[in-house]
């Protein structure tokens, strides 16, 4: 896999880490070269859409976020946390009718 901006073949590093960088575009994994990485260079990247962080990683054809830890690029909306709660509504009323009966004396 060669660069993604200039398409140079990426170089086994003599020492220490290597300088290149994994990002995703369009929803793949590229490399950018250290001398790719000038300023502005990550506007073309993919965001993460829980922080905005362009630190992906795509891997087993899911992408996740490095910074913040959110998976899944599939177009999925995330899961809504306003569930109905007529159920825990009638669960409490039932509750306190039979709390009432006690309180009334019976028995
Ligand atoms: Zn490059
Ligand atoms: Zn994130």
């Amino acid at each position: 896999m060669g660069c993604h901006t200039c398409g140079r073949r990426q170089v086994d590093p003599d020492s220490g880490p290597s300088a290149w960088r994994r990002a995703v575009v369009a929803g793949e994994q590229v490399l950018v070269c250290p001398d790719c990485q000038v300023e502005g260079w990550t506007d073309g990247l993919d965001r993460c859409r829980s922080c905005g962080s362009t630190v992906l990683v795509k891997r087993l054809g899911e992408v996740s976020c490095r910074t913040c830890g959110a998976a899944g690029d599939g177009g999925q909306p995330a899961e809504g946390s306003s569930a109905p709660s007529a159920a825990r509504e009638t669960l409490a009323d039932d509750v306190a009718a039979a709390l009432e009966r006690v309180l009334r004396g019976e028995g």
